[in-house]
């Protein structure tokens, strides 16, 4: 497969043509330089890497109803709120049921990867771990331990079968607890992660001691604390939907200007779909409401760049001949592709290379 246009990858838009082979990049060059082969195939559009959901709590995907209209906490809040009841109500087999379903809509419009974070305890993890094998989704499953004080036996044992841990947040946890979380995680090589500043603005020492892999949401942080985060090189995965059902958004704008490392997620399953491509033309559109707008290669960059860095693999995010990358066409005018593809990109829209081109 030829595909002519352009690139939108690590190194940011520009012009190019590119030759995929058997789902991998084989060999990129100018327009009109990289010639066509007999018989093969030739597309116009923008090759990018694969995007990556950076959070997802994927279990309440079981919820086909609209949830009730309430504060963010009544609504998620452990154990009570509506989501645990529904999580508690439903069985196993109906949940893993719609996590699948959840998972083959990602696949069709090319997500790669998902940063899962898991209710349950380990019996959650194995349960997400069953629906997602033989998707297609690579499923890193942060989990959550049910216990307080943490019981250290249960504690490894959500270590053991997820790929680290994500906290409700640092206002619902006690230091004891988060450092004790902290410490298992960095024992057993894997993910600390945690809800920060959704619905009340915390203290950054709060959520930055000990300091986590990950941070979501940061909706209510002022311009001070999206430096500190900056300075940690903390990661951070914005759910502007999420947030914006619940009246507020996280400033976009001020975390390109710190220089955050962003990343897009699409939250709660029973709230939104698990779409990153809506994910980012709402984040557009939503800068623009508030007169805050925000550049669309940063957007761009936070589902197809960030996340391969985060996962210690930045080579899946370049577009180039033996890259590891598994590319996408997006069959869009190549004039502006980061534009192109923050706002326009639908499933119907997306080519998945595969074997035989
Ligand atoms: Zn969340």
């Amino acid at each position: 497969m030829l595909v002519e246009g352009a690139i939108l990858d690590r190194d940011g838009p520009r012009r190019a043509a590119v030759r995929i082979r058997q789902g991998r990049v084989v060999e990129t060059g100018l327009p009109g330089v990289v010639r066509r082969r007999g018989g093969e195939r030739r597309l116009r559009g923008i090759v990018i890497p694969a995007p990556v959901n950076a959070h997802t709590h994927l279990g309440d995907s079981v919820s086909t109803r609209e949830p009730p209209i309430g504060p963010v906490e009544s609504l998620v809040a452990s154990p009570n709120g509506y989501k645990f009841r529904l999580l508690a109500d439903r069985s196993r087999a109906e949940k893993v049921r719609a996590i699948r379903h959840a998972m083959r809509r990602m696949r069709r419009e090319g997500t790669i990867a998902v940063i899962d974070f898991r209710e349950e305890g380990a019996p959650g993890e194995k349960l997400l771990r069953d629906a997602a094998r033989g998707s297609g989704v690579r499923t890193l499953i942060l989990g959550r331990p049910l216990l307080r004080p943490i019981d250290p036996t249960e504690l490894s044992s959500v270590l053991s079968v997820g790929d680290g841990i994500g906290l409700s947040s640092a206002r619902d946890e006690s230091p004891e607890t988060r450092r004790v979380v902290a410490r298992a995680c960095r024992r057993a090589g894997k993910w600390f992660a945690l809800h920060a500043s959704e619905a009340v603005r915390e203290l950054p020492d709060s959520y930055l001691d000990p300091r986590p892999d990950l941070l979501v949401h940061l909706a209510k942080a002022t311009p001070d604390d999206l430096r500190a985060v900056a300075a940690r090189k903390v990661s951070v995965v914005v759910c502007p939907r999420s947030n914006a059902l619940f009246g507020r958004q996280p400033d976009l704008a001020g975390m390109e200007r710190a220089g955050i490392r962003m990343m897009l997620g699409t939250d709660n399953a029973m709230f939104h779909a698990p779409s990153v491509w809506r994910e980012l033309e709402f984040a557009y559109v939503a800068t623009r409401l508030r007169g805050r707008p925000v550049s669309t290669e940063f957007l761009a960059r936070s589902a197809l760049v960030e996340p391969y860095r985060w996962l210690g693999t930045p080579d899946g995010a370049s577009i180039s001949a033996g890259s590891p990358a598994v590319p996408l066409v997006l069959r869009l005018p190549a004039d502006d592709p980061a534009y192109q593809v923050v706002t326009r990109t639908t499933e119907h829209l997306i080519v998945r290379p595969g074997r035989v081109d």
